[in-house]
């Protein structure tokens, strides 16, 4: 079965994208957690970090500095950002699509709840 990510990459369901190329989306979450919060998505399904093999690697680097870029793109660069990826039940993962979550516009707590 899809996930909701995998509905939104074949443009099943809508999200207010940030950025897309031929590799990933980003898009804004539905629940942000801070006045910019963003999910950059492999288009290739990748359950989670945990199961991400040498095969991964490139796109996983690709993951990174895209978001990177689509934090400066979204003004971040001088105040900063937090790249989180939550894994598995500990780590608050909801939905077994690997993302990365971009959250910026506020100061975050550290350590996280
Ligand atoms: P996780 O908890 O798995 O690390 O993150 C999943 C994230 O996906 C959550 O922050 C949640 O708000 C977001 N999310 C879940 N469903 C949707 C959706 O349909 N659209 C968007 N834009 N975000 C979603």
């Amino acid at each position: 079965m899809k996930t909701i990510f995998q509905k939104i990459i074949d443009r099943e369901i809508p999200a207010q994208l940030a950025h897309e190329d031929e590799h990933c989306i980003a898009l804004h979450d539905i629940n942000p957690q801070a006045p910019v919060h963003v999910l950059v998505i492999p288009k290739r399904l990748i359950p989670r970090i945990a199961g991400a093999g040498a095969d991964d690697q490139a796109l996983l680097g690709h993951l990174l500095l895209s978001a990177a870029a689509v934090a400066k793109k979204l003004g971040l660069e001088g105040s900063g950002f937090r790249i989180v990826i939550n894994n598995g039940r500990d780590g608050g993962e909801t939905v077994p699509h690997l993302h990365v979550h971009v959250l910026g516009g506020r100061p975050l707590g550290w350590p996280p709840g």
